[in-house]
């Protein structure tokens, strides 16, 4: 019997892909080091596990409104004041289970069929099939190695058609990690305004950021922009809460009621027990934040001097999120062991099954001649993994 093409079509996320079967490895009993997880290595606060605890204790465990509970969703609104000096209201906020599901409900509810949305290359591996999946059409954007992989106007005109609906901007960026600054942003911002075309502000990392940068929400800057741009934004990388689920997104009224409309048929409200320990989250103490940023900060520091002492390897450089993309075009269409390494799924593959080294190959971001590594690990782990990259490397014929 056929099944739906449109699923057929969908590629399983090769992110989450790699990451269990790592950890699958590391169970049997494999020493394997993994540089695949997106995920801090950091358990959650444990102020925002007490809260998570007193608030089933006080048999806070049934159904939510669909959208999220009003005391987040207000807190949500005094965080984008805090932070990004963004004025939302309350039903300006969709909250939903992880931003994966905050990027799914905003396709959804603004692709008709044949609708394009530009999404650079680089990108973060569920974008193109995400907007697939709501009836979309990706459109890839090419970007230059000169420029950090970060869009230009040429670039971005080159592409546009009027059947562009929205744009997709994430910075800080996975896997690239380059942030983009004020004026690139007004850029960005103008042509979505020439366009009329939406902007889709993926600004999970925003607090994951070093070397004394700035995040700036592309909202911000003005009131077109504002009006023109949905922002997500989620607790996993934040607070190391990526098995609790939640991500939220500030759009217009009308946008926000659509996407609450779909939800509420979907999965209803994100667990009530996370929105709860999620308030604490926004509105506790921030050490151990600071902890873990200055420690990625440490780790990556750390990554790219052992990075640079490796032959015939270069990177991009990061300033935040925790991934390294590493170039091996040098050892693309090369063998080890009588393996055909022509591209980086098989330099991955063989890596893994060699050295025990998890990684991501650049193909899932569309990029195929790099590797992304995440620094979301151990200073140990990283020597070790680095060491064993360097001595399969040596190998490659
Ligand atoms: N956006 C980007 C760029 C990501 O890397 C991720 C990965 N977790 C997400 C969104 C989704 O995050 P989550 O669903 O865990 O909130
Ligand atoms: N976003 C993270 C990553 O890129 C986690 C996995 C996922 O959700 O894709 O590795």
């Amino acid at each position: 019997m056929e099944l739906s093409r449109k699923a057929e079509n969908i590629n399983p996320s090769i992110t989450l892909e790699i990451t269990a079967k790592a950890k699958e490895l590391k169970n049997s009993g494999v020493d394997v080091v993994s540089f695949g997880a997106g995920e801090p290595d950091f358990n959650t606060p444990q102020n925002i596990i007490n809260a998570a605890i007193k608030a089933m204790e006080e048999g806070k465990t049934k159904y939510t409104p669909a959208g999220g509970i009003i005391e987040l969703k207000e807190t949500i609104c005094d965080k984008f004041k805090t932070d990004n000096n963004l004025f939302y209201k309350p039903n300006q906020i969709t909250i939903s289970t992880g931003a994966k599901q905050c990027l799914a409900n905003v396709f959804m509810a603004i692709l008709n069929p044949g609708d394009e949305v530009l999404i650079p290359i680089p990108y973060w591996v569920s974008y193109p099939e995400l907007v697939k999946l709501a009836d979309g059409t990706p459109v890839f954007v090419k970007t230059s190695k000169e420029n950090n992989y970060k869009y230009t106007l040429e670039e971005l005109e080159s592409v546009v058609t009027d059947k562009t609906k929205a744009i997709i901007l994430n910075s800080p960026n996975n896997p690239t990690g380059t942030i983009y600054h004020e004026e690139e942003l007004r850029i960005i911002a103008d042509f979505a305004k020439k366009h009329d075309i939406l902007i889709i502000s993926d600004e999970i990392y925003e607090k994951l950021i070093y070397d004394g940068e700035k995040h700036i929400s592309i909202a911000s800057l003005n009131e077109d922009a504002y009006d023109r741009t949905i922002v997500i934004n989620g607790v996993s990388k934040t607070y190391a809460m990526t098995g609790w689920r939640l991500g939220y997104v500030a759009a217009s009224e009308k946008l926000t009621k659509l996407m609450t409309s779909i939800q509420s048929h979907m999965t209803s409200n994100v667990n009530t027990v996370t929105q709860y320990a999620t308030i604490e989250a926004l509105t506790g103490p921030k050490e151990n934040l600071e902890k873990m940023i200055n420690e990625f900060e440490s780790r990556r520091n750390f990554m790219l001097d052992k990075l640079s002492k490796v032959n015939e390897v270069s990177i991009i450089k990061p300033n935040g999120a925790f991934y390294v993309m590493v170039n091996i075009e040098k050892y693309l269409n090369t063998t080890f062991k009588e393996e055909k390494i022509n591209n980086s799924l098989d330099f991955a593959r063989v890596l893994l099954e060699e050295e025990k080294v998890a990684v991501i190959p650049g193909s899932g971001f569309g990029l195929d001649n790099y590797i992304r590594l995440s620094y979301a690990t151990s200073i140990e782990i990283i020597e070790k993994g680095i060491d064993r990259l360097s001595i399969f490397l040596s190998k490659i014929k």
